[in-house]
C-alpha cells in the first residue's frame, strides 16, 4: 500500500514521560510533524504516575520542583507546537511500512491498541515500560470495573456527590482524597499498613479535612446489582469485618510497568534496555531510543540524561528525513520559532 505524505508523521515518539515530552518539544522546534503516544491517560511518565508529590532536586534550572509541576511544564513546553497526542494508547507493534531507495525503511508502521500510525522516524522513550494500574485481587471484582469501581480518575466531577472508598496509601490515593474533598459526599480511605508512602503535607491535609482513614484494612468483597453498592472490608490484624455502603470504589495501589511489546520489535536489547549508539540510533534504521529505555555504556537513568539523549535522537532523526537539515539545531535563543 502506498502511503500519502498526509498520513505520515515525521517522528513518532513512543512514551510521554519527561524524555518523550522534551523530545516532542525539540521535534516541534525542528518543525517536524510529531506524534506522541502514551499507554496512560495522562502524560508525564514516572513523574505523574509514581511520584507526583515528591520534590525533584537534580533537574537543571530548578533548585527544587514537584514532579507534578515539572511534568506540567514539560507538557506546556511540548504543546507549543501542537503535536498529535495519543493518550491511553499503547504501541504494540513496530514494522516497516515502506522501503526507501537504499533498501532501508522510509516509513514505519506503529500498531497500537487503538489502530495504526505511520511515521518516517520513531523515537522510543518507553522508560521502564507501559504502565498499567496494579489490580486489586478480590474474587469477582472485575465485573464492577467501570461500574462504580475504577483505577484511574479521568473526570473527578463524575464522582460528585458520591460516597467514595479509596484503597491505597501512596501519593495517588491521598491526592485523590485531597482533590475530591468538597466534591464527594463522603470519603473513606483504607490502607493495609499504618505507614503511608504519600507526601506528608497531603496526608496531613487529608487528615485535617476529616477524611476517615482506616489503617490495617483491606477489601474482602464487593457487592451490588448493576454497580458497586457495598464493600466489605476487614482488619488484617483481627479479621474483624465491616460493610460500608458506597457508590464508588477508587483503587490506587500503584502501577506495574511492562516493556513487553517493545521487546518484540526486533530491537537489540541489553540489561532490559534498547542498545543505542552515540546518535541514539538503534539497530533498526530510523528508529532511535532515549531516556530510561535506552542502553549504552555510560547509562545513568535520570531525567537530565533523558533530556540530553532525546535532543540528540530527535535532531539526528530530523537530519535523516531532511538531508538539507543539520543535526545541530542551532541555539533556541537564535531561532524564530517562538510564538509572537
Ligand atoms: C520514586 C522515584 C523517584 C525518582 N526521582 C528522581 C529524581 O529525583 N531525579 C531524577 O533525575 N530521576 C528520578 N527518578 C527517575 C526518573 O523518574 C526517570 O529517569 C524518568 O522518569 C525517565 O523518563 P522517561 O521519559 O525516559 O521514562 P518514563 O518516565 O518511564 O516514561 C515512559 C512512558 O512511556 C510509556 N510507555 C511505555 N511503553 C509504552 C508503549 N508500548 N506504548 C505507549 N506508551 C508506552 C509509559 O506509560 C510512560 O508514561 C525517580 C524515579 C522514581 C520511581
Amino acid at each position: 500500500m502506498a502511503v500519502t505524505d498526509a498520513d505520515v508523521f515525521d517522528v513518532a515518539i513512543l512514551g510521554g514521560g519527561p524524555t518523550g515530552l522534551f523530545g516532542a518539544f525539540y521535534a516541534g522546534m525542528r518543525q517536524m510533524r510529531t506524534l506522541i503516544l502514551d499507554a496512560l491517560p495522562e502524560l508525564g511518565g514516572q513523574l505523574t504516575a509514581l511520584y507526583p508529590e515528591k520534590y525533584v532536586y537534580d533537574v537543571g534550572g530548578f533548585p527544587k520542583i514537584l514532579a507534578r509541576d515539572l511534568a506540567e511544564g514539560l507538557v506546556e513546553q511540548a504543546m507549543q507546537f501542537h503535536p498529535e497526542v495519543g493518550v491511553a494508547e499503547t504501541a504494540t507493534e513496530l514494522e516497516p511500512a515502506e522501503p526507501d531507495a537504499d533498501g532501508g525503511v522510509a516509513v514505519w508502521r506503529i500498531g497500537t491498541d487503538r489502530g495504526e500510525r505511520l511515521a518516517r522516524t520513531v523515537v522510543v522513550t518507553a522508560g521502564i515500560g507501559a504502565f498499567e494500574p496494579r489490580k486489586l485481587k478480590v474474587d469477582g471484582i472485575e465485573r464492577y470495573e467501570g461500574r462504580g469501581m475504577q483505577y484511574l480518575v479521568k473526570d473527578k466531577m463524575a464522582l460528585a456527590g458520591r460516597r467514595i472508598l479509596i484503597v491505597g496509601g501512596g501519593d495517588s490515593a491521598f491526592d485523590w482524597a485531597d482533590n475530591l474533598r468538597g466534591i464527594a459526599d463522603s470519603i473513606t480511605l483504607i490502607h493495609r499498613r499504618d505507614g503511608f508512602r504519600a507526601h506528608e503535607g497531603t496526608v496531613e491535609a487529608v487528615m485535617r479535612a476529616g477524611v476517615e482513614i482506616l489503617t490495617f484494612h483491606e477489601v474482602r468483597s464487593v457487592a451490588g446489582e448493576e454497580a458497586v453498592e457495598r464493600v466489605t472490608i476487614f482488619d488484617n490484624r483481627t479479621g474483624e469485618e465491616k460493610t460500608l455502603d458506597i457508590d464508588a470504589l477508587l483503587v490506587n495501589i500503584g502501577f506495574k510497568a511492562d516493556l513487553g511489546p517493545v521487546k518484540r520489535w526486533g530491537l537489540e536489547m541489553m540489561k532490559n534496555g534498547i542498545v543505542v549508539n552515540e546518535r541514539m540510533e538503534t539497530n533498526l534504521p530510523g528508529v532511535y531510543a532515549a531516556g530510561d529505555v535506552a542502553y549504552h555504556g555510560g547509562k545513568l537513568p535520570l531525567i537530565a540524561t533523558g533530556f540530553g539523549e532525546v535532543a540528540i535522537a530527535v535532531n539526528f532523526a530530523k537530519a535523516r528525513i531532511d538531508p538539507t537539515a543539520r543535526a545541530f539545531p542551532g541555539h533556541s535563543t537564535e531561532e524564530k520559532w517562538k510564538e509572537s
